[in-house]
């Protein structure tokens, strides 16, 4: 079956190909150059994932497209990063300038309850409309420091329930067991029937 997502980020590509597995055939936004740039202007992970799905299903009407929209969720900050988890730093931020952010956010707090999540809002969409939206997420503690090298984005700071090491720790394949991605692509896969 064949799966146009909705990105230009050729790691998260990587990721969905591998966990939907060899009968699914993974194409991205990378090569098309003439697609209108797209806003994400919602204010919920599952408004900028339908945003992108209808606007590429728009110009792509016979293709299933598939986008998702994903963030880390800290209890003691309300629920931020939240939507802004990619640019919490800023326009241009790099996970590093995030992660320091995430730091200074939580020492301004006194004894800040460090649990927090990450979700994943997957939306499919068809001829410009929506068919299904699932999601995956994964709970957790923000640790101390940054440790490991895996991974991406705040992967150094989280640490999965049942774990002691961070998703920057763990080697790959189970970080794709269990994270949030890999339970919404779970059940992506199960309505594609697959
Ligand atoms: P988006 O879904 O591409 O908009 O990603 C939003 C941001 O959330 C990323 O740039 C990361 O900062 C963060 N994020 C989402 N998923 C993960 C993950 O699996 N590990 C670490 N950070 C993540």
């Amino acid at each position: 079956m064949k799966i146009l997502l909705a990105t230009r980020n050729r790691h998260k590509t990587r990721e969905f190909a591998h966990l939907l597995g060899p009968q699914f055939q993974v194409t991205d936004l990378t090569d098309e150059r003439d697609l209108p740039g797209i806003v994400e202007t919602g204010g919920t992970f599952e408004e900028n994932a339908a945003i992108k799905a209808v606007a590429v299903s728009r110009v792509r009407p016979k293709e299933i497209v598939v986008a998702d929209d994903s963030g880390l969720e800290v209890d003691a900050l309300s629920g931020a990063p939240g939507i802004c988890s990619a640019r919490f730093a800023g326009e241009d931020a790099t996970d590093r300038d995030n992660v320091e952010k995430l730091f200074r956010e939580l020492e301004r707090l006194r004894q800040p309850k460090r649990s927090a999540r990450f979700r994943c809002i997957i939306v499919i969409a068809r001829g410009g409309k929506i068919l299904e939206a699932v999601s995956g997420e994964v709970r957790g503690l923000i640790a101390d420091l940054p440790r490991g090298e895996n991974g991406f984005g705040y992967d150094p700071v989280f640490v999965a329930a049942g774990f002691t090491e961070t998703f920057a720790e763990l080697p790959t394949e189970v970080k794709n067991r269990i994270s949030h991605r890999a339970r919404a692509v779970e059940k992506l896969r199960e309505l594609l029937g697959s």
